[in-house]
């Protein structure tokens, strides 16, 4: 068969460590966004160099031109879309609030009046809780990587973290964060891998074409399997 992109090496945008979609396995990238994109490329036969830039860098990298596409765990978000051009939803997500295990006192949104919660920057969690911040009267700390948001409310610095849930739910299910959920998900916008606006759009309509494919053929239940499944 013959398309567009066969042949062709797309450089990928992505995260730095915010597992189960991108992280490091054995010494190796690995994550539920890195394996579909990988799985893919290979479906619809084209190359992908793979950048690991950080949420932020990942958007500026494809805006400036300087990668093809962002697949980043990235809610396609109307403000978003102005800018990128996006693939069909590939996960659907929301955003949770978490807070220390050893914090008895923290329950819902109101008792983060006057306190100060973290979230990763530029992101959909961030933009939450500043929007709640400014109904209730919280501040909100942005940090570039999400581990480093979850530290400050585990070393006290903030009372709340404000992530995508199925971080937030892998980081504690692994043991991985000392954080636990108290109030129940909000409804955020699915996943899709972003091209710059009316650019790659080849590699866009690849990307469709081949989730289509993974699905029909269970590639993509597996890799969800492989990360979510079980007691990941
Ligand atoms: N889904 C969130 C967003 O797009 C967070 C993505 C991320 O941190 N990689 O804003």
């Amino acid at each position: 068969s013959q398309n567009a992109v066969e042949g062709q090496t797309f450089t990928i945008a992505t995260d730095t460590t915010w597992a189960p979609f991108e992280f490091e396995r054995d010494g190796e990238l690995r994550g539920i966004d890195i394996d579909l994109i990988n799985a893919v490329a290979e479906n619809q036969g084209f190359n992908v160099e793979i950048d690991v830039l950080g949420f932020d860098g990942a958007l500026a990298a494809v805006q400036a031109g300087q990668a093809d596409a962002v697949m980043a765990g990235m809610s396609i978000t109307d403000e978003r879309k102005e800018i990128f051009d996006f693939s069909n939803p590939y996960f659907d997500s929301g955003i949770q609030m978490a807070v220390s295990t050893k914090d008895n006192e923290t329950k819902s949104y109101e008792d983060l009046a006057g306190k100060t919660v973290s979230a990763k920057t530029g992101t959909e969690g961030y933009a939450y809780a500043e929007t709640l911040g400014q109904e209730i009267g919280f501040t909100v700390t942005g940090f570039q990587d999400a581990s480093d948001a979850y530290s400050d409310v585990t070393s006290g610095g903030s009372v709340a973290v404000f992530d995508d849930y199925p971080i937030l739910a892998y980081g504690i299910n692994t043991g991985n964060v000392d954080l636990q959920i108290v109030t129940p998900q909000e409804k955020a916008s699915s996943y899709g891998m972003g091209v710059k606006k009316g650019e790659n759009l080849e590699l866009r309509e690849a990307f469709n074409e081949g989730l289509k494919n993974l699905i029909e053929d269970g590639t993509y239940q597996a890799i969800l399997d492989d990360y979510l499944g079980g007691d990941a």
